[in-house]
């Protein structure tokens, strides 16, 4: 199938604070990389980090005004021109958010997932997927099994994180898991928590939250001053807020794992090192998932990580404001709002 060319219809933060649509160049051919219709593409906390310019790369420059944003999103391949053995035209994909350099020295050893000259989809460095067409490199593409629908597929670029967060932290048969946050990320860690033989508890705020995560496998849940202190082996930061990270190590038990991937944009306050060290307690910054693309596909095609749950409400691309607004204010329980640029959506 021929490369096409023209514009195309897309969705960007025209500034901070401002949701637009607009018509763009469908980007060009380029050696190695496919173009994909997008299908579907979510929104989460990232993006509206974006949107009201606290992200750390709008404050340090990297985000350019208009901007595309969209980095949890499925597609089908229009063309390709690159690898004869990667992903064809017709095949249903998603993309790897974090686009490697693949020669720094973190890379050389390895370590893509800790690039230091990185790429991130939609966020900054390569434009996103709220848009009819992204350009992708054909070696960031996963292909999908037929399992696995465009619209469920949104959730794996989330989901990837969270698979990197209890592989590292390591939840064992009978380990007592806490997930502390109950957006997308917080849920999906209940699910694969529990799928992994823990006994998970979900502590939250909002109760449609915790109901939900009750639903897909919490034996318990808390408000987070209730939940009880020195009693978890593992703890799954989830909320990104400062006081989670403060509630996550007073959960951990001594010598427990604390999984850190909520990303807090303010510091930690009454943080006690000296409690941190005397109680053994390990802390993990998780920074992406970038090696489980196929792992999380797997999951999600036998049923193992639940997408439809999540979903609170699907918008044609058009809404896209709309979206943002939902996001923000609109929802409780289901967190997770999706776009879709499929025709009669
Ligand atoms: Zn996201
Ligand atoms: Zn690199």
């Amino acid at each position: 199938m021929t490369w096409p060319r023209g514009r195309m219809r897309a969705a960007v933060v025209a500034a901070p604070g401002r949701v637009e649509l607009a018509e763009l160049p469908i980007p060009e051919p380029l050696p190695g990389h496919a173009l994909v219709r997008v299908d579907h593409v979510g929104v989460c906390g990232t993006d509206l980090e974006l949107l009201h310019g606290t992200a750390a790369y709008v404050r340090d420059g990297r985000v350019r005004f208009p901007h595309v944003f969209g980095h949890e999103w499925s597609g089908t391949v229009v063309a390709a021109e690159g690898d004869p053995d990667g992903p064809a035209p017709g095949d249903r994909v998603v993309g790897q958010t974090m686009l490697a350099c693949r020669s720094c020295a973190n890379c050389q050893r390895g370590r893509r997932n800790l690039c230091l000259r990185l790429r991130e989809v939609g966020l900054y460095g390569q434009q996103g997927a709220a848009a009819e067409y992204i350009r992708m490199p054909v070696d960031s593409l996963a292909t999908l099994p037929p399992e696995v629908t465009s619209l469920d597929a949104t959730l794996v670029e989330p989901a990837v994180t969270v698979v990197a967060a209890l592989g590292t932290a390591g939840v064992g048969v009978g380990d007592r898991v806490a997930v502390v946050g109950t957006g997308t990320i917080g849920l999906l860690a209940v699910q694969l928590a529990a799928r992994s033989g823990g006994h998970v508890h979900a502590v939250g705020v909002d109760p449609a939250g915790l109901e939900l995560a009750a639903a897909l496998g919490a034996e318990t849940t808390y408000q987070p001053g209730a939940a009880p202190p020195d009693a978890y082996d593992v703890v799954v930061e989830a909320s990104g807020a400062a006081a989670g990270f403060a509630t996550a190590l007073r959960l951990a038990a001594t010598g427990g794992r604390v999984a850190a991937v909520g990303v807090p944009t303010e510091p930690v306050t009454g943080f006690d090192a000296g409690d941190l060290v005397l109680r053994g307690v390990t802390v993990y910054g998780i920074r992406h998932g970038l090696d489980h693309y196929g792992t999380t596909i797997r999951l999600l095609a036998e049923g193992a990580l639940e997408a439809k749950p999540l979903i609170h409400a699907v918008l044609p691309l058009e809404r896209a404001a709309e979206a943002f607004h939902l996001l923000e204010h609109g929802r409780n329980g289901a967190p997770k709002i999706i776009l879709s640029l499929r025709e009669g959506a």
